[in-house]
């Protein structure tokens, strides 16, 4: 295997299987089932799945659901289609609850080392207790209770003899640590709450801190792989797997984790969002949770790119969203069929075509994809286009249509406007305008030139469609908004919904989620919550064109 600068990870999986340390290796995508995934998540999935695809390992989907407060078998269901739907399987299917009883065990076995016990103290004043980083901590006045009343203690804690916040369990380290991690740090506390997995069988659950090594030991993890925050955690990860007397060691190793600009990412803001009805939904199409790119339009194969060209690093930083879009239209380019719509539409006459006719013409599918082959558009005698595409009074190097001026339709005929008709208060309601038809595209017309050509729909042969443009949700490129709140950030024109025309060949028989690729308007899908039989919603993916440069 070749090692690679963009992956440090990947580095020391190849040193670990040349070196024999490991004869394949495991890995683990483990995320708190208190949320929808983000494009976060997409980083450590990618990582951890590609890992053990590549070097024919195996990795598990564990859910981390220690918390009985937060999470909801709602959050396991998304999480489990999210993994999927990006393209990968899991070997093994695990919830840390499920390790209740073997962590407990475990727990008794560190009191009967003398190395964890009951602490009486509130969790005001263990923080207190705990020091700074320039100070030391102090003992708690429980640190030194025997082994038998601890013992005692403990089981009357998961014997529900206590209420919430009157004990915990504490490991017993070093309260002089220069790793605060390492002041005996609380290993079990009270929660008199049902969980979603276990219902009313524990009283006690363990921290996290705690309890993700014996997750990882227990699985036989070899590379247990977790974002920077967690690395001053990495000695007393060691520290239980050590003291537990656990058979597996796995490594913790820490990598950056993925920022992206102009929009939040963490559960709890995305949440947030999401109560308070900014969000429409975890899947909103504005906002980096999975389920909100996949009804925006993103596709897996975009979302995998986008990851492996981010790489690994230790070093925090923050990517241009603009970069995933790169990706996404990399993806789309040669897949998305070619379709005319008009979003904002002025009606066109073309009052030299007979009344009540009509004709087909031939439009490739896509421009850059010749095997997606021709379809037939339907023309006749009224039209709509965009109205961006007419001028009464143009300005300057403006070649689209202007009383007098002739542009091309796409795929069809030279259209001269002569007549722009107005209603009572002067507004353009539609235009009028003669076709040359020997001018169809693909005729061989030589005749004379035009500046301009224009995308158009078929007046009487089109679907009414209701089009969503998106905008970042969040507005944290204004130097302005250093230090603000991200409620205070909202942008408030995220969203523009526009009411125009579809041609009709191109999207028959469309599902949910199809995309398209409209001429000069961008690239849009048929959007999974608000589309029906009765009204095709389609949402923006992105632009065709971006100044952004890989
Ligand atoms: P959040 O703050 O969004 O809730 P989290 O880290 O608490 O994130 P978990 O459910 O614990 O969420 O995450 C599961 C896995 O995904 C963890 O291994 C975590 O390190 C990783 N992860 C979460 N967010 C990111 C991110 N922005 N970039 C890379 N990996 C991430
Ligand atoms: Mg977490
Ligand atoms: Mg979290």
């Amino acid at each position: 295997f070749e090692r690679e600068n963009s992956n440090f990870i990947r580095n020391i999986v190849i040193d670990d299987l040349e070196s024999g340390k490991h004869k394949s290796i495991i890995t683990r995508f483990p995320p708190e089932p208190n949320g929808y995934l983000h494009i976060g998540h997409a980083k450590s999935i990618c990582l951890n799945f590609g890992l053990a695809n590549e070097f024919k390992g195996r990795v598990n989907l564990r859910f981390d659901d220690t918390n009985p407060v937060k999470e909801d078998v709602e959050y396991v269901e998304s999480i489990k289609e999210d993994v999927k739907w990006l393209g990968f399987d899991w070997d093994e299917l695990h919830f840390a609850s499920d390790y209740f009883e073997e962590m407990h065990k475990r727990a008794v076995l560190l009191i009967n080392k003398g190395l964890a016990y009951v602490d009486d103290l509130t969790a005001d004043q263990i923080r207190e207790y705990r020091g700074t980083l320039t100070e030391p901590g102090k003992e708690s006045p429980y640190r030194n209770r025997p082994v038998e009343e601890n013992l005692d203690l403990f089981n009357r804690m998961t014997a529900g003899e206590f209420k919430d916040g009157e004990k915990v369990l504490r490991a017993k380290i070093d309260m002089a640590s220069p790793n605060i991690n390492l002041r005996d740090p609380v290993i079990y506390r009270i929660s008199h709450n049902a969980h979603h997995n276990t219902g009313d069988r524990w009283c006690v659950y363990p921290m996290y801190a705690y309890a993700h090594p014996l997750e990882d030991a227990i699985e036989h993890i070899t590379h247990s792989i977790c974002t920077l925050e967690f690395e001053d955690q990495r000695p007393f990860y060691d520290w239980v797997v050590r003291e537990c007397e656990m058979e597996a060691v796995p490594r913790q190793i820490e990598f950056a984790r993925l920022n992206l600009t102009n929009t939040v990412m963490s559960k709890r803001k995305l949440k947030q969002l999401v109560d308070d009805g900014v969000a429409d939904g975890w899947d909103d199409p504005r906002i980096p949770t999975i389920s909100g790119l996949r009804r925006r339009g993103y596709t897996p194969e975009a979302i995998r790119n986008f990851c492996r060209e981010i790489g690994i690093s230790k070093a925090d930083s923050t990517v241009d969203s603009r970069m995933l879009d790169y990706f996404l239209r990399e993806d789309l380019q040669p897949k998305a069929p070619l379709a005319m719509a008009v979003l904002n539409p002025l009606k066109v006459v073309i009052t030299n075509y007979p009344e009540g006719e009509s004709e087909l013409i031939e439009i490739e599918n896509n421009a850059k994809n010749e095997e997606m082959g021709k379809r037939l558009v339907s023309f006749s005698r009224e039209l709509y286009v965009e109205r961006d595409d007419f001028m009464e009074v143009p300005v300057k190097k403006y070649f689209r249509l202007f009383p007098g001026n002739e542009v091309r339709l796409k795929g069809g005929y030279f259209i001269k406007c002569n007549d722009v008709i107005k209603d009572a208060d002067g507004n353009v309601t539609e235009i009028h305008c003669t076709y040359d038809p020997d001018t169809k595209s693909g005729s061989g017309f030589v005749g004379r030139k035009v500046k301009a050509t224009i995308h158009w729909v078929d007046a009487n042969n089109s679907y009414p469609a209701e089009f969503r443009l998106f905008e970042p949700l969040i507005l944290d490129d204004d130097p302005a908004n250093e230090g603000k709140h991200f409620l205070d950030q909202i942008n408030p024109c995220s969203l523009e919904i526009k009411q125009g025309f579809v041609e009709k060949t191109a999207v028959e028989g469309a599902q949910k989620n199809d995309k398209f690729q409209f001429i000069r308007n961008g690239f849009y899908c048929v959007d999974s919550k608000y589309s029906s039989d009765d009204k095709l919603v389609f949402n923006r993916i992105v632009p065709l064109k971006s100044s952004f440069k890989l």
